[in-house]
């Protein structure tokens, strides 16, 4: 029978940035108490990760009172927040950091006009700049990075940042031309596949001493590896058409059209990281 370990959920769509590689699935969120009943049925199945995700999450507004639930019903779940970080705030980062054993941001350059440019906003870097300081050493963090035809050749110059913080992981998506605004933008943004592998040696060259877990993330990734909870309870077969809800249906139904084979690579990649705060 297949199993998932892990679950990347998007409790809502709404965003405070305007990506121009966005893939994000516009639907609607459920309530609080709705998504109450999605965790029970994932610790009921034995998923070990969640990662909370979006859209940005922190504009979901019931986010930790959803953390908590989940933490209060399995202390053992390791659960991850992914967020552009814009919202964290001196406040925050303490209720975070109780919750959470992770926590992900996206760092696309070292330039603040590169992430304006594809709409991320002026702001971006160095408030994400700020979130490493804010929360090095204090929770484990993982940094995102979109590779485009646009940033692909200064990515390494990202590694000269990210090794001055405690950052544990490290993953380099290839732009994915899937849905939404990334499929709009291919003209503007797609990486060739030689790009895409000589990017792979030149970060691999310049991580070679380093303990920080390098991962890359090409068109199969996406397709295979992930399980993804849109924010109506919605999952997407591999062709990206809807399977179930979640919400209404069984996790054993819902998954049996899913092609899951690489999922427990995954689950082999967060596992190492047993090291809670
Ligand atoms: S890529 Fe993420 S941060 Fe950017 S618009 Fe989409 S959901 Fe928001």
């Amino acid at each position: 029978m297949s199993k998932i370990y892990s679950v990347c959920w998007n409790v809502t769509e709404r965003c405070n940035e305007q990506c121009e590689f966005c893939y994000r699935t516009i639907v609607s969120d459920l309530d609080l108490e709705s998504n109450k009943k999605i965790a029970d049925k994932l610790l009921a199945h034995g998923v070990e990760k969640i990662t909370l995700a979006g859209g940005e999450p922190l504009l979901y507004k019931g986010i930790f009172e959803l953390a908590a639930y989940i933490k209060q019903k399995n202390p053992n779940v390791l659960l991850s927040l992914t967020t552009n970080g814009l919202l964290i705030t001196e406040e925050n980062v303490e209720r975070i950091i109780e919750l959470f054993d992770w926590i992900t941001f996206d760092i696309e350059s070292v330039s603040a006009e590169y992430h304006e440019m594809v709409g991320r906003g002026k702001r971006h870097f160095s408030k994400n700049v700020e979130n490493l300081l804010a929360f090095n050493k204090r929770i484990n963090i993982k940094v995102n990075t979109v590779a485009t035809k646009l940033n692909i050749a200064d990515i390494p110059l990202v590694w000269e940042l990210l090794k001055k913080f405690d950052v544990k992981r490290w993953k380099i998506f290839r732009y994915y031309p899937i849905t939404y605004k990334a499929k709009e933008n291919e003209e503007r943004f797609a990486v060739t596949d030689a790009d895409y592998s000589e990017l792979k040696s030149r970060i691999m060259a310049v991580t070679s001493d380093s303990e920080v877990q390098i991962d890359f993330n090409d068109y199969d990734d996406f397709r295979t590896t992930y399980f993804s909870i849109f924010p109506n309870g919605t999952l997407k077969d591999n062709a990206g058409n809807v399977t179930c809800n979640i919400l209404n249906d069984s996790i054993d139904e819902c998954i049996s059209s899913i092609d899951l084979s690489n999922h427990l690579v995954r689950r082999k990649a967060f596992s190492k990281f047993v090291d809670k705060k």
